[in-house]
């Protein structure tokens, strides 16, 4: 087959350190009859090992050229390929107790974890590639200079683990930055959540949005009594814990200034 030129508007960095692709596949460890959907299969680096591993495989692919490669090379069987944007793909439609990997492409990373989140009910657990950057600032505990909105969006809905680094020449063409293996696990269903979802997306989004002024001042919109949420008045976001921001929503919801 032609050589592919890899297509930066999509991502692509395709990896090509076999120990790397058998430390994922590894960390993945699917079962014959998992449902295992890959995000950007590309030149099937993963896509490989794990339609060996499983009965059948689902793949997301935006790139036509890639998806046409695909299609030579596996039997439809045994993989089925959906040319889409991963970012529209309604991932309610595979089912339930997903398994989710992908070498993401980093360009639209923080959009896809955030689509992911609506379909957390129905997902096992997933194991992305992503900038190492971007997974310290997912796994980020208050306090860090990582910790913003990114962390507290996420930790209110996964337990998230950093799993290794995999250094820009395991790939070709080689990224710029560092990357890292991530494991996400959705909470279970009682597991502590703000009473509206719509109002603690909010506080957290305008708290972090002057990260370092005392909340009191971020939010001065709000008629907040601070002893009553237990939160100090000279707190600011980055140093409040996800169970805060729960109270803090919460608060807000009960008193009728969120919805
Ligand atoms: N999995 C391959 C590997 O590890 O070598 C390719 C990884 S590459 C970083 C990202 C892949 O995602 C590419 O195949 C790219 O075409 C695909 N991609 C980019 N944007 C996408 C999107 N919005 N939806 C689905 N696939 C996308």
């Amino acid at each position: 087959m032609a050589v592919h030129q890899a297509r930066k508007r999509f991502g692509q960095n395709f990896l090509t350190d076999e120990s790397v692709i058998e430390s994922i596949v590894r960390a993945v460890n699917p079962a014959r009859d998992d449902t295992v959907i890959e995000i950007g299969p590309g030149l099937s680096a993963l896509t490989g090992p794990l339609h060996d591993r499983v009965e059948h495989l689902d793949v997301i692919e935006i790139d036509r050229d890639l998806a046409a490669r695909l299609r030579k090379r596996f039997a439809p069987e045994r993989l089925t390929i959906h040319e889409a944007d991963a970012l529209k793909v309604d991932f309610s439609a595979f089912g339930s107790d997903l398994r989710i990997v992908g070498n993401l492409p980093y360009n639209i990373s923080s959009p896809l974890l955030f689509h992911l989140v609506s379909f957390a009910d129905r997902v096992r657990d997933q194991h992305f590639m992503l900038q190492k950057e971007v997974i310290a600032r997912m796994v980020a505990a208050p306090g860090q200079s990582d910790y913003g909105r990114l962390s507290v969006m996420l930790q209110v809905r996964y337990d998230m683990q950093h799993l290794f680094d995999v250094p820009p020449e395991a790939f070709d063409p080689p990224p710029k930055v560092t990357s890292a293996i991530v494991r996400m696990v959705p909470l279970p269903q009682n597991r502590a959540r703000a009473k509206s979802e719509q109002a603690f997306f909010h506080v957290v989004a305008k708290a972090f949005s002057q990260r370092r002024k005392m909340l009191r001042r971020v939010l001065a919109d709000w008629q907040i009594d601070w002893a009553q949420v237990d939160i100090q008045e000279t707190a600011r976001a980055e140093s409040l814990s996800v169970a805060d921001f729960i109270r803090l929503a919460d608060y807000l919801t009960d008193q009728g200034i969120l919805a």
